[in-house]
């Protein structure tokens, strides 16, 4: 191995100091210098050295004086949400969104497109359009954009470039960031392609709106209800569970029904064929192009309406069992247009799982589950996150 000449160890020791810093505000704001020293390991010369560096350059700002119980007062230190912007955008089956973030996270600006996706060409158009929408919002105007991240319907090759199989487009092989790079223009270096629930998982552990990231070892599970289903898999807070290939979290065409109903994927008797959105429509008979809640709401005492429901909710609760005894997640968030359908879907698949748990363990501790029915940006705002990352753990900074 070649050693690090004396300025490139330089480089790197400033390089991880920055990040280690960084990372530390992510987790917890308000924390002093000399906080930061002792959650991060390092000296406080090299945190002061540091931190008046990122104030500098717009990456963290100054509060109000801290009285702690030990030494000197110090200022309490925040990711600055003035100076950058983070953008994330979704390619659905059905539409096309994107955001705009702070660097806490917080949604600065938001733009959906309501229609079927076409091909990767006109999505490409209509993704740039909105991207376009969010960046002249007065909000964001003028910011620093560091980068776009954009979730995809479908596993993501190793190395976030190639999206493997949109089985709900009939999308494959397809690098979507080389088709969307003519359309889209003063959106930063950073570049991002994640299947969707993915995305969604990792903004939730990594930036949540409601709660402090998960710091912990477990795994976060987002389960993604939509046209499709998925699953998105976030180790330790920050570690995204992908598998060898690409697959892990495919939870949609796990088996339930051997013999079942005939998926999109070329088997029988996966999750989708009962919950996926597009099964809902086939079984009952509903318009592709009309959205499911709006298409179902009117029907939703018919019986036949709630036999489909109580199906999809039984795959649901099964699913959940299945999730928890091989993974074991400490959170587990549902989102996606299935969780708004109302009637049994939801409390039938709840009803299950937790009278597992209760049969099975009694001691164990409870599974959080989350329901978010507005969970339409997640996967833009997971993808803005993953942007986040990214830059924090660049050898070169933005300013
Ligand atoms: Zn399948």
């Amino acid at each position: 191995m070649t050693p690090l000449s004396p300025s490139g160890d330089q480089g790197y020791l400033k390089h991880l100091n920055r990040a280690a810093i960084l990372d530390a505000l992510r987790r917890e704001g308000g924390l002093s210098r000399a906080e930061l020293a002792a959650r991060t390991g390092r000296t406080k010369v090299t945190v002061g050295s540091v931190v008046q560096e990122l104030l500098g350059t717009g990456w963290l700002h100054e509060g109000e004086l801290q009285h702690g119980t030990v030494g000197r007062p110090g200022r309490q230190l925040y990711l600055d949400r003035r100076r950058h912007v983070l953008l994330g955008a979704e390619v659905g089956v059905l539409g096309v969104r994107a955001v705009a973030c702070d660097l806490t996270g917080q949604v600065l600006a938001r733009e959906a497109l309501h229609h079927p996706t076409g091909s990767p060409e006109s999505a490409a158009r209509d993704l740039a359009a909105l991207v376009q929408s969010v960046l002249a919002h007065p909000e964001v105007q003028g910011r620093t954009v560091l980068g776009l991240g954009v979730a995809v319907p479908g596993p993501v090759a190793q190395g976030g470039q190639t999206l493997l199989h949109a089985p709900n487009l009939g999308w494959t092989q397809l690098n979507f960031l080389e088709v969307l790079a003519p359309h889209v223009d003063g959106v930063g270096s950073l570049r991002v392609l994640e299947n969707e629930a993915n995305a969604a998982a990792f903004g939730e552990a990594y930036l949540p709106v409601q709660s402090p990231p998960d710091t912990g070892a477990g795994v976060l599970a987002y389960l993604s209800l939509g046209t499709g289903v998925g699953a998105g898999l976030v180790e330790g807070g920050r570690r995204v569970l992908r598998g060898a290939h690409g697959l892990a979290g495919e939870l949609g065409h796990t088996v339930i029904q051997p013999g079942g109903l005939y998926c999109h994927c070329g088997n029988r008797g996966c999750v989708e064929t009962l919950l996926g959105g597009w099964a809902i429509r086939a079984s009952l008979g509903l318009n592709a192009l009309e959205p499911l809640e709006a298409a179902l709401l009117p029907r939703v005492r018919e019986a036949a309406v709630q036999i489909t429901l109580s199906r999809a909710g039984e795959a649901l609760g099964l699913l959940l069992v299945n999730l928890h005894h091989t993974l074991n997640p400490s959170v587990v968030v549902i989102g996606g247009a299935v969780t708004r359908l109302g009637g049994p879907l939801m409390d039938t698949a709840l009803d299950f799982f937790n009278a597992h748990l209760a049969r099975r363990s009694g001691n164990a501790p409870p599974v959080r589950v989350d329901v978010r029915p507005d969970s339409l940006y997640l996967p833009a705002r997971g993808a803005a996150a993953q942007v986040l990352e990214r830059a924090i753990n660049a050898p070169e900074l933005s300013a």
